[in-house]
């Protein structure tokens, strides 16, 4: 491609509303324009890398046994309806586009392909023979974020490949699940990220049926944590975690009502108190659907909502707001206790609660806290679960390691989904025996277009971007000075097509522009191979060859250039 006709152009200003180093190289670069909120152009350059990671992404997953198709982004709310999912996408969360068409129909533009993919494979499936199966697009979602942001990381409307399996049973899934999530690192180790496979949360469904693949990126929205001993790495959404539960008080002591003024953060509590940090207890109110939850943590601790959550069955969570928790607890914020609640509370308290022996909680009454509170004789034992939130520096469940911390960006999410689309929509199959069962499913999805930008956050100088061969839009770039000499003009010409001729694709500047200019857009543009050609070169029948990695380039004799670039490109 010749750059005097390539549209994109380079800009000299870093965006003001970039904060990530991808979102303002890709803006700068020519390689994205905004049309709207979280809705992007894919200008050319950007189009050439995101059709090869496709490649990649498609090639791992046909050598997986998986076959392409492509749905309707368009889907009808009949389905979803079905699901059970058309009220919460639409209304709840909102993250869906939904509208009226002329028909009077509703339909809305695909954030996910659960239902439609179930809908055509429940008519295919008629017995056992039929499975297993594994489907998977790569195609345009659109989804109605509530804070879309940092260019291609978090888009309205985006690329994304999702996969489906169907099977007979659950060893079936396992090996579904299992060709899938190596094909998620093949693909990882061939775009050559530097990434790490967690465990993911599941929502409401649980089990350890889901993995995130996160590229590990400063600029990364989620916490990973991991062990720094064995294998365990979970996203913090979803971790556990072992603190120590220091011995209980041999005996119980009477429970004390105490006034401490103002005494609502646990540190200058427990001070005051002169008890340890971990007697203390955070009591969280949440409102979810419509029902009113009291969340017990050692005050040490914080809350996962996202367990909370789960462990309320997928409702929606909201902190209540100050006006309830005065109405619920008769008191200020920050003197929430589990002790005479409304009984409409439901009380749920983390499990290192469980053996606390005369421990202190607010008392419902602003400025005042119970001391030496204990369950069974001052309040019955309320829901037990895992709700705190695991941090850095606490103990890996599974060995006796301690948890580190990374942040990562989501590139891909593999998950069990076992029966609930399949059971809503009656995906069934007939067994050996003539028996009716539910066809078992998984989905995995990886972000096309937001790989492009994890691998600019990862790969990327005060210069600019840093492809590799693999997914650089151009494996080269051509520099063409002095071209208004005939001599020179033919050299660079005849490079040019002797490089495309021999697999190379390259993007040749041809524009009247000084050396700094050029040289400038090249290393922002950061293809992996930049060759220029001027006339002090051409004199002594030579090409500069420089590396967007390195720093020093050298002259490379101009019949010795293919084979050079040729090795390059290979190794
Ligand atoms: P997130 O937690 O980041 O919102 P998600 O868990 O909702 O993502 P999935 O439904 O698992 O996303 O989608 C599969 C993949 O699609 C994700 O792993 C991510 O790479 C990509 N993806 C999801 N939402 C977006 C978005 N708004 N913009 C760009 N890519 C996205
Ligand atoms: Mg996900």
């Amino acid at each position: 491609m010749r750059q005097s006709r390539h549209l994109g152009k380079t800009l000299r200003e870093v965006p003001k509303d970039a904060q990530t180093a991808a979102h303002a190289l890709m803006l700068r670069a020519g390689y994205l324009q905004q049309l709207a909120a979280g809705v992007y152009v894919y200008q050319p350059l950007l189009l050439r890398t995101l059709n090869k990671i496709a490649q990649v992404v498609r090639e791992e997953m046909t050598a997986a046994g998986a076959e392409e198709l492509l749905m309707p982004a368009l889907q009808p709310r009949e389905l979803w309806e079905e699901s059970g999912r058309w009220e919460r996408y639409t209304n709840i969360d909102g993250i869906m586009f939904a509208f009226k068409d002329r028909r009077g129909g509703m339909v809305c533009l695909g954030p996910t392909h659960e239902e439609v993919i179930t809908d055509i494979l429940r008519r295919e499936i008629k017995s056992y023979k039929d499975l297993p199966r594994c489907v998977f697009q790569i195609q345009t979602k659109f989804r109605d974020e509530i804070r879309p942001r940092f260019g291609l990381m978090r888009a309205r409307e985006f690329i994304m490949k999702d996969a489906y399996s169907f099977d007979a049973d659950e060893a079936s899934l396992e090996k579904s699940y299992e060709a899938m999530r190596q094909a998620y690192h093949r693909i990882c180790e061939r775009i050559g990220f530097r990434y790490r496979a967690v465990e993911a949360d599941s929502g409401a469904i649980g089990g350890s049926g889901s993995q995130e693949f996160m590229v590990l990126a400063d600029t990364g929205e989620d916490t990973i944590l991991f062990c720094d001993q064995c294998d365990y790495a979970a996203n913090q959404e979803r971790a556990q975690s072992r603190l120590p539960e220091p011995a209980p008080d041999p005996e119980l002591r009477p429970m004390e009502t105490v006034v401490g003024e103002g005494l609502i953060q646990v540190e200058p509590l427990a001070k005051f108190l002169n008890i340890p940090v971990w007697k203390t207890t955070k009591t969280l109110l949440y409102e979810a659907d419509q029902q009113w939850v009291a969340v017990m943590v050692r005050g040490d601790c914080d809350v996962n909502e996202i367990k909370l959550a789960n462990f309320l069955n997928g409702k929606s969570l909201r902190l209540a707001s100050p006006e309830v928790i005065r109405k619920l607890t008769g008191a200020e914020v920050g003197y929430a206790g589990p002790i005479e609640l409304p009984k409409e509370v439901r009380v749920v308290a983390d499990h290192l609660i469980r053996n606390r022996v005369n421990f202190e909680c607010g008392a419902n009454r602003t400025d005042h806290h119970h001391l030496n509170v204990n369950f069974g004789r001052d309040l019955p034992q309320p829901e037990f679960g895992d709700f705190k939130l695991a941090q850095k520096g606490e103990g890996c469940p599974r060995c006796a390691g301690t948890l580190q911390a990374a942040r990562g960006i989501e590139v891909g999410h593999i998950f069990k989904l076992g029966t609930k689309y399949s059971e809503a929509m009656a995906c069934r199959y007939l067994d050996a025996e003539g028996k009716s069962k539910t066809v078992i499913m998984g989905c995995y999805g990886i972000g096309v277009s937001r790989m492009a930008a994890a691998w600019i956050e990862q790969n990327h100088d005060e210069k600019g971007i840093i492809w590799s061969p693999q997914i650089a839009p151009y494996h080269a770039h051509l520099v063409g000075l002095n071209l208004e000499d005939a001599a020179v003009c033919e050299q660079a010409e005849k490079l040019y097509r002797d490089l495309q001729s021999n697999g190379c694709e390259v993007l040749f500047d041809d524009r009247p522009l000084r050396a700094g200019e050029k040289f400038g857009d090249a290393d922002l543009m950061g293809m992996p191979i930049r060759l220029t050609i001027s006339k002090r070169t051409c004199e002594q029948g030579k090409v500069e060859l420089k590396l967007r990695r390195q720093a020093q380039n050298e002259l490379v004799g101009l019949n010795e250039v293919i084979p050079r670039v040729k090795a390059l490109l290979a190794g």
